[in-house]
């Protein structure tokens, strides 16, 4: 998986901004931010998108919610609200197949975006 950007950012290889990394998971500020706060929280193993999710990825998608949970506590998004997304495939414009949750937050924001 040499060639996947977000692997690259989970080694290290490519610098990224970071804000949290534990064994399951790494978080890091969206190069090109849509909302004030925009983080994208990804797993640290390669999984291109969520089509591609098997019944034993279950423990480590939900850690990905509760580590986005804490970050917008630590953002000071967390009673102005937030928006969490998984863009999967071409219709819904994923652009990085390194399964990704953006979390979105610190303004008022439309639905749907885009
Ligand atoms: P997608 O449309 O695939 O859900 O979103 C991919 C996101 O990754 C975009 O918001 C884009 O700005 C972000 N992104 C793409 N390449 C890089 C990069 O090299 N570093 C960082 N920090 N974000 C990136
Ligand atoms: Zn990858």
């Amino acid at each position: 998986m040499t060639e996947c950007v977000f692997c690259k950012i989970v080694s290290g290889e490519i610098p990224s901004e970071g804000v949290y990394k534990d064994e399951l998971v790494t978080a890091f500020r969206d190069i090109n931010p849509a909302a004030p706060t925009h983080i994208l929280i990804v797993p640290n193993k390669h999984i291109a998108a969520v089509s591609e999710l098997s019944e034993e990825d279950e423990q480590l998608m939900g850690h990905l919610f509760t580590v986005a949970q804490k970050l917008a506590v630590k953002e000071g998004i967390s009673q102005s609200g937030y928006r969490l997304i998984i863009n999967n495939g071409p219709d819904a414009n994923q652009v990085v197949f390194h399964l990704h949750l953006h979390l979105l937050g610190g303004q008022k924001m439309r639905y749907p975006m885009g």
